[in-house]
Order: C-alpha cells, then structure tokens, then sequence
C-alpha cells in the first residue's frame, strides 16, 4: 500500500487499518480522532459532520473527517446503532518522546478497543436499567449451546440449546450482538433480523474447544472446569469463541466476569418471540417500554433491581418451590409497610456496583467509582440494619446475608476517598487530605506556593524600592516580576540587575525572574505534578484493594438487586391491589375477578373509566384439556381478557401479586399466545402464512402444561377456510395438545363445538343493545353471544349512515336466507372431516367379498365333483 509519496504518519495509519478492515478507525491525532478515505466518507455521512481533505495518497485527495476526542462517547453510539463497529487507536506516547526517538518519528500508536454493540461499558452508553448481552450460539457435532455476558455487569451464563430454540431465547435474553462462527453467518442473518441484533462471524479457531477450556481456566484461575460443574463441548465452545471475542476486541484486558452459570430451559416458563411481543412483556407493540408489562411493574430503586425485574419478567420460574420463596418474601415486604419504606430509601442512595466493578476491571473507571463502591456497600451495611430487627422469610435473610462484611474495606476507602471527587483520575484531588503524608506534604508545596510567592513580592519591593512591582503568572512565562517601563533603568542596572534577570518587555512592560522565584516555581510545578503522581498510585492500589474483593460485592450487589426487586413487588401490591397467588403442581388455573394490570392503569388514566374485572377458571384435572372459546363482537374485551389471563399466570410465576382478588395457577410450562393476522404488523412475508406458521409452532408444540391463548385465529383469509382452520385448531388442542387455553373468535358456528367436546366452555363477553346502538359492558359471562353487533361497531366507529342502513339491510336477507337454508348447511359443516378431529381409527372389520360369502356357503361334504367344477367356474367368474 505504501510507497514513496506515503508520509510516515500515513504509512502507519495504513497499517493500522490493515489489520482493522471491519471496523472505522479513529485515528488518534492530538485532541482528535481523525478518520481517513472511506471510513471518513462512512462516518461523515453517519455523523452528519464536515467531511475534508487532507494532504494527497498516490496523487489523489485524501477525505477526512474528524470528532474532539472528549465527546467522542456520543459519537461511538451513534455510530454503533447504525450498525457499525469502532477501533480506537491511542497515541502511546508523547509528541516529544516520539522525537527523542529520532528527528521525524511518528508517534507510536495502537488501537487500544474495538466498540461493538455487545461490549460496551461506558454509563452514557448503556441504558442503566437493561442488561447490554454479547451472546455466541455454537455447535460442535450434533451438540449446540448458548453462552451470554452482560460486561457491564460480568453476568456469565451458558446453556444447552437445540437450534429450533434459539429464536425464542434470542427473544428472552434480546442480546445486542450474537458471535457465530462465520461459516453459519449466512444462515443466521435472517433469524437474527428479526430482532435487531448485530451478528459477528468469528473464525472457527474462536470457537474451538479445546482451546476455549484453557481459556474459561486461565481467566477464572482453576485447573479444570469441573470446579463449575459440568459442560458439554457446545457450552465450551460457546463459553471460550465469547472469551475469545472480548480478547480481540479489549486488546487483552478482560474484564470482570462471574464464574459461568448453566441454565437449563427447564427452569423457566418457555416464551417465543411472538407470545413476548404479542403480551408486551418488556416492549410495548408500538415499539418502546412504556406500556408494557416491565413499565407498569417497575417500582425499583436501583438500576441492579431493575434489570432483575427484566431478567424475571422475561423468564418467570415454573419451580413451585422458587416463586413460593419469592411470594413470601413479596408478602413480608407488603405487610411491613414501615421498614420497606425505610429501605426503600436506603435503596435510592445505592449507586451500580456492577457497573463499577465492570469499568474498574477494564481500566475505564474514576474516581467515582471508587466512591461509588464505597457509598454502595456503606449504604448495604444499613440495609443489613434495617433488616436485622426481622424475622425474615428464607429469600430475604438470604440476601441479607451478603450485605455485610465489606468493613475493612469500607474503612480504607472512607479514609482514603474525598467525598465528591472529581470525574478523571488525572484531575487530581479525590484522595482525602490525612491519607498519605507524601501526597499531603506535596499538595502543602504547591498550595503554599502561593502565600510563599506574596511574601516574595512583599520582599522584592522593599528590597528594590519599587511599590508597583507585582510576581504575576501566565501560561507562556510561567512565574514572571512586572514593573512599568519607567523603572526599566534601574532593574536592568546593577545592583539590581545582579538578581533580576530581563524575560521580557512589552509595550508598558518589562518582565524579570529571579533564580529564587524560578526555583520556587520550579518546586510547585514538581509538586503538583508529584501530588498527580501520588493519587494515580493511590488509585491504582485502591482499584486493586476493590478488584480483590469483586466476587464478595458482586454477591452483595445481587443481595441488593433482590431485595429491591422484592420490595418493589410489594410495593406495586399495595398501590395496584394486587393479591398473592396459590402457585402449585396442580392443574388448576382458577382467577377471580382478575384484570389486566396495563389496560386498567390506561383506562384510569385516559378516561378514569373502571376497569371491570373478570373470572376466569380453566382448571382441568390431569392431562385433561380446559377451553374457553370466546366470542363477542369487537371491541368487546376479547382480547383484553385472554391477555390478562396469561400476564396472571406470567406475574404469579415470577413471583409476583397479580391484580385479581384471587388466584390458583397450576404451574404453566410454556405459554403461547397467537393473535390473528390483521392485528399483526405486515413482516414481508404474508401476514396469514406468518399466522399459520405460529399456530403450527403451537399446535406441534404445546403440551398438557401449556398455557394457550388464541385470539381471533383464521381471520387472515376467507370466511370458510378461517373457520374451517379455527375449528380444526381447537380440537387439535382438545384431543391432542390438551392444554388449558382462551379461544376468541367471531365465528358463532364455533359453539356448538362446546356441546361436541368434555373440555370446551362457551363464553362470552356481554354487551347490551339500547336504542339500536351497542353499549359493552365488558363482562364475561358463561355461554354464546347470541350475536355478532357488528354493524352497531361500525356505526360507533362512524360509519356514514346510509352505509349502515344498508349493511343493515343486507344482512337482514343474509340472516333469512341463513334461517330457512341454515339448518342444512350447519350440518353440512359438523360432518365435513376437516371439522373432526378424527380419534386414532378404529380397526374396523374388513369388508367380506362376494366370493367369500359364497365360499362360506358351501358345505364341500355335499357337493358331487361335477357340482365342485361348476362351483369352482362360477367363483372365479365372481372374482
Ligand atoms: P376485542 O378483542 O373484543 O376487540 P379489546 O380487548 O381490544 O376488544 O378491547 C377493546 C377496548 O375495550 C380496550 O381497548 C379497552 O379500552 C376496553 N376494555 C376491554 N376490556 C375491558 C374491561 N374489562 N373493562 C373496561 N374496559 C375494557
């Protein structure tokens, strides 16, 4: 690439590049980084900044582009969320040791870290109250895994995973970059898409192995990888290509990550991605937080409970024995009003440990992560008081537990630290004065200066007679003595001139030094610069004091994030009403008066219109299906119903109150929920085949422990095919899924189905006619609506009133011609076979031949030869 015309520094920022093709380099140039060629013309357009030349490469204008160096934060995110990557190159030395390395010398520079979407640390990148996930998805032979971090927080999972899987997994965890290995990346581009996830092919070397057990060994220090437990080579391989990946792109320093902890999917309730979307769990469809189920319960008090909540809301539990631990631990929380407020606002003091360990760990962090440190685990010391006067439930004794025992280093840093230091290390003046007797003696030096260089002047006055002789300081002079020009003469003579010596003269002014004042000059400069030193030290060794004792404050930070988690719960009990649940091994799924917790905070804050609560009871002995089918005409509360019973189930599950006056859920293994394909938002692809590639999902897989909500199945196409489909669907569930499940639909036909099938109920929502027009009541009620009002809906939706008293009209002939030619036609639909789901056939006797029933008429002992030839012809005529 290089050649004759090449400047040095342009040979080298070349070389730099080379070895970083994927990425912008930000080349570092004084308080600048500098982008040249095409990442300049990327990144000017990305940035929206000027985009220049500067100097020529092989004869051609070289664009360029640059950002200040001190917000260049800004600049990395907004390039992140368009889907680039970054490679920061330092310079690693001084302009001026460059030179004493040789006359034109370039300055050493490197690239020091690779921003990617999944490695970010820094606060004003990172949303304080998400995790930030780099995933890797790996397989070797027919074993795949899972492996996840969240640096930011050193959050280390891993787990088995078939591929068919790891779309719904993607969709729990909603990481920000997925490693693969690049010979998959082609295969993965689609399935990540959808997400909005940044996918990385990494060389299969990452994903090696062998290679990544010596990886997980060396950062987490152990001989083998037995001491975590057991791994399959997938989970390795997957563990070690993320190691590998947070190498490569922190130029070797690691940050600091937990041992890896192994899940396994049968802990947690199992989502897909389009039961999480369609339920709004962390997302609301229209695309951000608000409004959705996370927004409604999130009362926590710090960022650590916060993303605990997420991770819960994500993945409720199905272990009973889990979510009762956490339900009575929600339940003291709710009862002692008076201590969860007082930690409540203990709570509020508590800064993001994790998030300061994790910058400290990669050399990113100030000094006030130091002080957060220390405020955080003092203010942990005081919720371990608040606590210790309880008889505390299993759960929360737990967590209390990993509160304390920090005193030693609580001490040292309460000695050591300011109380409000500054941002960067290199500003100086967060070590407390009494600290260090070097560093305290140093800043005496330089802020003595001062008062040392007023007595000076006091003394040079009196000592040349000269009243306006003033000691002034400027940037270029450092310390200088000023006098006007008029006693010029005098200074520049002896003896005067025997002690000041001439710097400067300016217009009105000459300038002198003195071997004193430079000397004193010289000593406040060392000093301040010594003070600098002796508090990067400090810093350095409290850093280290802190890292040595990470595993014990990441323990207490979980502690932490618990607690809050648990009393925000409580919290949100009392101010939303919400009940503890009955959460059990049983079948049972029994709500009264339950109500949608999203929907009714809207209502009371739109209209301050109640929300009307509603039953409902699908409970179903063993292995026994239990359906509502639900009509009513739109806007009725179909779907608001369905969807409250499953954020019931998911709240219970998490270990939640749920707002209904009582609850008895039978623990929930999957939960799918599937609404028809107008409701869904056009995805390319056709919206009814997306429909019914979802309810295949569903049918294919839910069990006798699924939770299964329909809404509106089969509207995607034309009337007879989306009911015949609907039909079909729900007695696939009946017979064969035998899940617990709500099924809307407009289709009355569906009814009768109820008298067809043990497991299938009618219900309802009511609405009432009065004066032509539709009121909905939006009560559920057992047995059929006995009709559709939709033409009361458009006329309520504003319809022109002549498009109404037509449509009026024409469905008065269509419910005649249905009267007197209806009776047929239903049974026509009841018999057609699509609309049975036909039981497994029984062996029915097969059909006997006419030759057979001739053969079984003979009786051979009365038969003449000749009568036997005859009979023998005629058989084989009947054959
Ligand atoms: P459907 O699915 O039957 O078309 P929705 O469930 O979308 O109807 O409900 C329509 C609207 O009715 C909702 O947006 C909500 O404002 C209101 N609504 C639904 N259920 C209730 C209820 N139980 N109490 C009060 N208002 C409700």
């Amino acid at each position: 690439m290089t050649n004759a015309k090449t400047t040095p520094m342009m040979a080298q920022y070349l070389e730099i590049k080379a070895e970083h093709e994927g990425a912008l380099l930000f080349y570092r140039m004084g308080d600048f980084y500098e982008m040249f060629f095409d990442d300049a013309v990327a990144a000017a357009e990305a940035l929206d900044i000027a985009l220049t030349k500067r100097g020529k490469h092989d004869g051609e204008d070289i664009p360029m582009c640059g950002v200040p160096a001190h917000a260049a934060e800004g600049y990395f995110l907004t390039l992140i969320r368009k889907g680039f990557r970054v490679a920061v190159c330092e310079q690693m030395e001084s302009p001026a040791e460059a030179k004493k390395r040789g006359y034109k010398s370039v300055v050493k520079r490197e690239v020091v870290r690779l921003v990617t979407p999944g490695t970010l640390t820094e606060d004003s990148l990172l949303e304080a109250r998400r995790h930030n996930y780099l995933a890797a998805f790996a397989e070797v032979r027919d074993q795949r895994a899972l492996a996840w971090v969240d640096i930011s927080t050193g959050a280390f999972h891993v787990m088995p995973l078939p591929q068919v899987r790891l779309g719904p997994e993607l969709a729990r965890l909603n990481p920000s970059e997925l490693l693969v290995s690049e010979t998959k990346e082609r295969d993965m581009h689609e399935l990540v898409g959808d997400f909005g996830i940044s996918l990385t092919g990494l060389a299969r070397s990452s994903f090696d192995s062998t290679a990544a057990e010596n990886r997980i060994c060396q950062l987490f220090n152990i001989a083998t990888l037995e001491a975590f437990g057991g791994f399959d080579r997938a989970e390795v391989s997957a563990m070690g290509a993320l190691i590998d990946y947070l190498e490569i792109t922190q130029k070797g320093k690691l940050p600091l990550l937990r041992p890896p902890q192994k899940e396994t999917e049968d802990r947690t309730i199992q989502i897909d991605a389009a039961t999480r979307r369609n339920l709004e769990l962390t997302q609301a469809l229209s695309g951000g937080r608000s409004g959705s189920l996370l927004s409604i319960m999130d009362r926590t008090c710090t960022s650590v409970g916060a993303r605990l909540l997420e991770r819960r809301i994500s993945s409720p539990s199905r272990i009973p024995a889990t979510i009762n631990e956490r339900l009575d631990a929600v339940d003291f929380g709710f009862q002692q009003t008076r201590m969860r407020q007082d930690v409540r606002d203990t709570l509020r003091k508590v800064p993001d440990l994790d998030r300061a360990l994790s910058r400290l760990s990669l050399d990113r962090g100030g000094p006030r992560d130091l002080t957060a440190i220390r405020n955080g685990l003092a203010e942990a010391e005081n919720l371990s008081s608040l606590l210790a006067s309880h008889d505390l439930p299993t759960l929360l004794s737990h967590a209390a537990d990993t509160l304390v025992g920090h005193d030693d280093l609580i001490a040292l840093l309460e000695t050591a630290l300011v109380a409000d230091p500054p941002m960067l290390v290199r500003d100086g003046g967060f070590i407390a004065p009494g600290y260090d007797p070097e560093l305290d003696e140093a800043r005496k030096l330089r802020d003595e200066g001062r008062s040392v260089i007023a007595a000076m002047q006091v003394k040079f006055v009196s000592d040349t007679g000269i009243s306006a002789l003033k000691i002034k300081h400027n940037n270029v002079l450092g310390y200088f003595i000023e006098t006007t020009s008029t006693h010029a003469e005098k200074m520049l003579s002896p003896p005067l001139s025997d002690t000041f010596i001439h710097r400067q003269t300016t217009a009105n002014q000459v300038r002198f030094t003195t071997v004193e004042l430079s000397e004193l000059e010289t000593k406040i400069l060392n000093a301040g610069n010594h003070a600098l030193e002796i508090e990067k030290r400090l810093y350095e060794s409290l850093k280290g004091a802190i890292l040595k004792c990470s595993g014990e404050i990441g323990q207490t930070s979980a502690g932490i994030a618990e607690i809050d988690l648990t009393m925000s719960l409580a919290e949100s009990a009392g101010l939303e009403g919400w009940v503890k649940p009955k959460v059990d091994d049983s079948r049972a799924f029994e709500i009264s008066a339950g109500r949608h917790p999203v929907v009714e905070r809207a209502l009371s804050q739109q209209s301050g219109e109640p929300f009307i609560a509603n039953d409902c009871d699908l409970s179903a002995e063993q292995h026994r299906a239990n359906i509502w089918l639900l009509t009513g005409p739109n806007m009725a509360g179909k779907s608001t119903f369905l969807r409250q019973n499953a954020l019931i189930a998911l709240m219970a599950q998490m270990g939640s109150f749920v707002p209904a006056t009582s609850a008895h859920i039978g623990i929930v293994s999957q939960l799918f929920s599937r609404v028809g394909a107008s409701d869904d938002l056009a995805r390319g692809r056709s919206t009814f085949m997306v429909e019914m590639v979802e309810t295949a999902a569903i049918l294919n897989q839910a069990d006798d422990r699924a939770l299964v909500i329909l809404d509106e199945i089969g509207r995607g196409t034309a009337t007879y095919d989306g009911l015949s489909i609907a039909w079909a669907t729900l007695e696939h569930l009946h017979d064969v899924n035998k899940s617990r499940a709500l099924f809307a639909t407009h289709y009355h036909e569906m009814t009768s189905l109820s008298g067809k099938l043990d497991g299938v109920d009618n219900a309802t929502v009511a609405v009432k006619e009065w004066e032509g027009e539709v009121i909905f009541l939006h009560e559920v009620r057992k047995g059929a609506a006995d009709r559709s009002y939709g033409v009361q809906v458009a006329q309520l939706a504003g319809l022109p009133p002549s498009v109404i008293s037509r449509a009026r009209v024409v469905l008065e002939a269509l419910e005649k011609g249905e009267r007197e030619g209806g009776a047929k036609q239903k049974t026509l639909i009841d018999d057609l076979p699509l609309f049975s789901m036909a039981p497994p056939p029984a062996p029915t006797p097969p059909k006997t031949s006419k030759v057979e029933e001739q053969l079984a008429a003979i009786s051979p002992d009365e038969l003449s030869p000749k009568e036997a030839l005859d009979l023998i012809y005629k058989l084989k005529e009947a054959a």
